[in-house]
């Protein structure tokens, strides 16, 4: 369990040894799993007083949180600590030999937990560090490294790479109409449906204000703009919330998409293809999508 700083909640986040459909389940973050406040239960009390817990009957224990008793009859709770802060908990339950635990279980899990907390706290540092606060996507910088990184790997395993450009139509009037505020509130939407509709391995990033970029890696220009047209009409068809209760307002988004090696060798090059398009959107009546290739006929 990892403790949640705004809810001050514990909440299951990886689970090892149960049924195995319910397992992957509650890793995929699928399913709501039960929340413990600080001080509450076992595990809260853990979280609280940074010191490992015994309890080898659960049923007599008036300690243990009731909804929790179900197959659990003996358990260690461990702290999960990092530079003096409690950043979780591991709770070990039911040894497979029935038998109890004991004190020389905490001094083994003792080391294990201590890496463990300190590999959590970084990768937890990582991702803040790479992630923008407004909209949970991917911050510029880690762009512009992924597109080269993926790049890359695509020409040496001669696979292409795609990237999407995507920009919100008439948003300075937007803000003009209904206020920063209610603007900010349609970037936190838009880039959640972002995150939602593209796959697990593309990378979607807030590129600029309100210009948003999907890196897609081993993806061809049919595949990438498939992804585009389906981002253009989920916004689309969406209600974003406006600042009167049960109001809604709608927004529409411009896209262009390029793909190496098709349209550019280079990432610079790949950036400004997509852009061209994006741009091309805008200039052809917006809410729509295009293609570096197509843009350039038209040129021509
Ligand atoms: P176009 O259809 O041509 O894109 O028109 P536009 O008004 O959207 O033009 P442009 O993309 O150049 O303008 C970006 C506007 O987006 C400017 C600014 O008011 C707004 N914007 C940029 N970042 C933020 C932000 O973080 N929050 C809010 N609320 N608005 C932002
Ligand atoms: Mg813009
Ligand atoms: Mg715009």
């Amino acid at each position: 369990m990892l403790l949640n700083k705004d809810t001050q909640e514990l909440e299951v986040k990886v689970v090892r040894g149960i049924d195995p459909i319910q397992e992957a389940k509650i890793n995929r973050g699928e399913i709501e799993t039960t929340r413990i406040k600080i001080g509450e239960g076992i595990a809260g009390k853990v979280a609280e007083t940074k010191k490992p817990m015994i309890v080898n009957e659960v049923a007599k224990d008036a300690t243990f949180k009731q909804s929790d008793t179900s197959n659990v009859n003996s358990i260690i709770c461990m702290p999960l600590i990092a530079h003096d802060e409690c950043i979780g908990v591991m709770n070990i339950t039911n040894k497979l030999s029935g038998e109890k635990f004991k004190e020389e279980d905490v001094e083994f899990l003792s080391t294990l937990c201590g890496q463990a907390a300190i590999t959590i706290y970084n990768a937890q540092l990582y991702h803040l560090a790479i992630t923008d606060g407004l909209t949970q996507l991917h911050i510029h910088r880690y762009f512009e490294q992924r597109l080269h990184d993926e790049m890359l790997r695509g020409e040496r395993k001669n696979h292409p790479v795609s990237l999407i450009m995507s920009d919100i139509d008439h948003f300075k009037k937007f803000n003009d109409t209904f206020g920063h505020q209610q603007g900010d509130i349609v970037l936190i939407y838009t880039a959640k449906i972002f995150r939602l509709n593209v796959r697990e391995i593309d990378i979607a990033c807030r590129y600029g204000g309100e210009e948003y970029a999907v890196i897609l890696p081993e993806t061809g220009l049919e595949e990438a703009v498939q992804v585009a047209e389906r981002l253009r009409k989920k916004i689309e068809e969406y209600d974003f919330p406006g600042p009167n209760q049960g109001q809604t307002l709608k927004v529409n988004i411009s896209l262009g998409v390029a793909t190496f090696p098709l349209h550019a060798k280079t990432e610079v090059e790949l950036v400004k293809a997509a852009d061209a398009a994006l741009y091309f959107s805008k200039e052809h009546g917006r809410n729509r999508v295009s293609v570096a290739g197509d843009v350039l006929k038209h040129v021509e």
